[in-house]
């Protein structure tokens, strides 16, 4: 389990360093502004929608390395899902983040990783600031 926990840390610490995905998007079908006041980590995602289809996900800003993580793994989780598949990935990383259940963990994959944040209820916001911004972008 500690070496499960270690490869978790890794993993987040890659993501926060060297975001996947953190660029400006000029040809995006929306975009959306994400800002969490308590611990100062703001983004912009932008999303390129396709026939109900999120064919490429990317995002600006900065913040701490639980919300650029987040945001890098979220982005790359999410090219190539559908809107409906989105809104289930959506609540099962809440739900997982929240509390630690753990549903439709095949949707989330590598998500996973972001599990052990439930147990800092002050590192929650971080984790699903790009999550709630996504899903405003796609309720639009
Ligand atoms: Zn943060």
């Amino acid at each position: 389990m500690s070496d499960l926990r270690e490869l978790y840390q890794e993993l987040i610490i890659d993501h926060g360093r060297h975001p996947r995905n953190l660029k400006r998007m000029d040809d995006a079908s929306v975009s959306k502004e994400g800002f969490n006041p308590l611990c100062g980590d703001r983004l912009t995602l932008f999303l390129k929608i396709d026939n109900d289809k999120i064919i490429d996900a990317s995002f600006e800003g900065n913040g701490c390395a639980i919300s650029m993580a987040s945001a890098s793994l979220m982005t790359e989780c999410l090219k190539g899902k559908t809107i409906t598949e989105t809104q289930k990935i959506f609540d099962a990383f809440h739900l997982l983040v929240t509390t630690g259940t753990e549903i439709n963990m095949q949707l989330l994959g590598k998500l996973a990783v972001l599990k052990g944040v439930c147990e800092y209820p002050s590192r929650v916001k971080c984790a699903t600031l790009a999550w709630h911004t996504m899903i405003e972008a796609v309720e639009k």
